[in-house]
């Protein structure tokens, strides 16, 4: 096996908050009960539950 296709086995998801793509494996996860949210670190985590709270809920 010599070249293998770029992203082909890394499944990439863009952060909630900048929408910078990361490796699922390495982003932060939040799962409530009927959206998930995905963030590249615990940074933008922070960031998100602060706007979240401050707006009341959640889009
Ligand atoms: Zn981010």
């Amino acid at each position: 096996m010599s070249a293998q296709p770029e992203s082909a086995e890394v499944e990439k998801i863009p952060c909630q908050i900048c929408r910078k793509e990361v490796p699922l494996s390495e982003a932060k996860v939040f799962e409530a009960a009927d959206y998930v949210a995905y963030f590249c670190g615990l940074e933008c985590y922070a960031e998100w539950k602060r706007h979240s709270e401050q707006a009341g809920k959640l889009e």
